[in-house]
């Protein structure tokens, strides 16, 4: 069994988890809006990595900063200077393109080796990516001329103005990364809650980047959501803290998402490739159907930021250790994690096939389509399901009983395979019937969605053998 964006992008739409943005006015490239049970796997995500890496530890508090920040943050954070796309036109057809990706593309068409000489993908000077794409005729790939301007830099920040008057004054961009409302808030959360380093601030929130080349499906969107810490250290305790940061996250994929481990891997960044903030970078990367793709990442931003900060805003951002009296302005490990492409290899790592008995044999039919997602993420935990609706009243209390302590769905439509199929492809792990036999002895049956066993439970017992079932 292969799986396809095709058939994830079909089942997203199919069973309401995501639905591609405005699609009743043609949609809007690149925008995605998360439906019922959509919304119920993101949060579920948010809320066992927010558990996770900030309720369960000592070292760890919480934010939510704006996403319109006073626009001198992006100054001092170098994003105004150096985050930028190079861009050239096609003076033919207009045509628009990355001038580094247009090498990249036609290189990797040409065979290896064929990079420039000290290639920096986008910051590679717009003088030599001109001289380079001239030298070596690469032409446009829409209408075939050689004629492309020279690359001008292209911000990659969204902006818009505040207040009514559009001038230089109002202008704010929306943030191109969450970190910021951490670093300018270091000083708040220092005085407030008495950390002692190292200790880390984490934060789940929205970011924009205007990327001119988005795509496969929620991977690459110019709107995104971040869960995103930063973990402030002494400078020399840098390196074994940031080891320690990627073995949690390895943890965090292998035993609380439970991601098959044969599809996830580490990559580190060139010097090259790296952020003009970082010093080591790493990626924890996910096998996609279209090839290994950045899931998180981890980076060493040094102190770069606070540095800056405290040299724009004027106020001192370091901190004075209570055991050595020492003032410094601390280091920093981020390691962040993107909302929706974990949602996107939630779906992609639990997405089967497989055969159910046939209708003739039980109740079902043969193929089936299943989601054998980790019950901490699946959107409903377990389905109510009176086998006729004669039995609805009947199944409506247990509904009632079990919604006290988890997400359940209610359904009485259709027959019971059709039933088993939908809860299936949402990845309901477990299905609760009620039949004539309930009526006579308070049983139930309950249907595991991997192994499609059936047991009878007694219907007062249910509440205890799901929250044993469901104990992380
Ligand atoms: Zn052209």
């Amino acid at each position: 069994m292969v799986v396809t964006m095709e058939k994830i992008v079909s089942l997203c739409k199919r069973r309401g988890f995501i639905f591609p943005g405005s699609e009743i006015y043609g949609g809007l490239a690149n925008t995605w809006d998360y439906g019922p049970y959509g919304i119920e796997l993101q949060n579920n995500i948010k809320k066992i990595w927010w558990k996770n890496f900030v309720q369960d530890r000592q070292d760890m508090v919480g934010i939510d900063a704006g996403i319109f920040m006073n626009p001198k943050v992006w100054e001092a954070s170098g994003h105004i200077q150096s985050f930028s796309d190079p861009l050239m036109d096609c003076k033919k057809c207009n045509e628009r393109v990355r001038g580094d990706k247009l090498i990249e593309q036609w290189s990797l068409e040409a065979g290896q080796g064929r990079l420039p000489k000290h290639w920096a993908g986008e910051k590679t000077p717009s003088e030599d990516i001109l001289e380079y794409v001239m030298n070596e005729k690469i032409v446009c790939p829409k209408c075939g001329e050689l004629a492309w301007t020279k690359p001008r830099r292209f911000n990659l920040m969204f902006q818009t103005h505040q207040g009514v008057i559009e001038d230089e004054q109002s202008l704010v961009y929306l943030r191109p990364e969450t970190a910021q409302g951490i670093f300018v808030n270091f000083k708040n959360v220092l005085q407030s809650s008495r950390k002692k380093i190292p200790f880390g601030i984490g934060q789940i929130g929205k970011a924009f980047r205007n990327e001119i080349t988005p795509g496969n499906f929620i991977f690459r969107t110019r709107e995104f959501e971040q869960m995103e810490i930063e973990y402030f250290v002494k400078l020399n305790d840098w390196k074994s803290l940031y080891d320690g940061w990627r073995q949690q996250m390895e943890y965090f994929y292998t035993d609380i998402l439970h991601f098959h481990a044969e599809k996830m891997r580490w990559r580190q960044h060139s010097p090259e490739e790296r952020a003009h903030y970082s010093d080591e970078t790493w990626d924890v990367e996910y096998h996609f159907p279209f090839g290994w793709g950045e899931l998180w990442g981890i980076s060493y931003r040094t102190d770069f930021d606070l540095k800056n900060h405290s040299k724009l805003s004027g106020e001192t951002l370091d901190y004075l250790d209570p055991e050595t009296n020492e003032r410094f302005v601390p280091h920093c490990i981020e390691p962040t994690f993107g909302v929706g492409r974990t949602v996107l290899a939630a779906l992609l790592d639990s997405y089967d096939e497989d055969q159910a008995p046939s209708e003739k044999d039980g109740m079902e039919s043969d193929a089936r389509t299943v989601l054998r997602l980790h019950s901490s993420l699946a959107p409903v935990k377990v389905a109510i399901l009176p086998l006729v609706k004669k039995l609805s009243d009947r199944a409506r209390n247990i509904f009632c009983d079990l919604q006290k302590d988890m997400m359940v769905e209610f359904d009485e439509s259709a027959s019971i395979g059709k039933r088993y199929r939908r809860q299936d492809e949402i990845g309901t792990p477990f299905c609760v019937t009620i039949d004539f036999t309930t009526l006579e002895d308070a049983t139930v049956t309950v249907r595991d969605r991997d192994s499609m066993k059936q047991e009878r439970v007694n219907e007062s017992m249910l509440r205890s053998f799901f929250s044993e079932k469901f104990r992380l």
